[in-house]
């Protein structure tokens, strides 16, 4: 189970051991978590699956309006990628090397060639151009980017930690014939 605060942050629920039981109300303990999406994926990436906590999260994208199929554009062999949602045409990137992850959004290394078009992904198999878009995020965890950056650099906030992340993996599966491609982005990014 997925919750969003009214801060905004996502929590998933984590079932404790057992289930307690008083009278005839059984009570189920838990811990809520939050989970390592990053700022700008924040009202897209809908997580699937009871695998998620602090150090990785993975889900499907989904746009605002609520389709999940998109035409993907790319730069950078990847490094900046950015999808078109299919049904109301709102653009978002959902990768930038420069500006996301660790080495981006921490180390400000930005290497990429800005002059590069984007170029779009057609089905290899059917030439369809629509997509449905899985990502997953890795994390070192919130503790640690407290101690590594925020205590030495005001410029961060301890809700940062979201953008520091350290690696981000995602793949398409084409709407039409159903065909993958696995790890369209697999990117270490610190
Ligand atoms: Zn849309
Ligand atoms: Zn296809």
């Amino acid at each position: 189970m997925v919750h969003v605060t009214k801060e905004g942050e996502t929590y998933s629920e984590v079932p404790l051991n057992g289930m307690k039981e008083m009278g005839n109300v059984t009570m189920k303990k838990t811990i809520l978590q939050e989970l390592p999406i990053p700022t700008h994926l924040k009202e897209y990436l809908k997580p699937v699956g009871a695998k998620n906590d602090e150090f990785h999260v993975e889900g499907n994208i989904q746009c605002l309006c609520g389709n999940n199929s998109f035409k993907v554009c790319s730069s950078n062999n990847g490094n900046i990628t950015q999808l078109t949602c299919s049904s109301c045409g709102k653009e978002m990137v959902i990768f930038d090397a420069g500006k996301h992850g660790y080495d981006g959004f921490v180390c400000k290394d930005d290497f990429l060639d800005r002059t590069e078009p984007l170029i779009q992904y057609v089905c290899k198999k059917c030439r369809n151009t629509d997509f449905l878009v899985d990502v997953s995020i890795s994390s070192q965890g919130k503790e640690d980017f407290l101690e590594e950056v925020v205590n030495g650099d005001d410029s961060f906030k301890p809700e940062d930690w979201v953008d520091g992340f350290e690696w981000i993996t995602a793949s398409l599966k084409c709407n039409e014939c159903g065909a993958k491609h696995r790890n369209f982005i697999d990117v270490e990014t610190m």
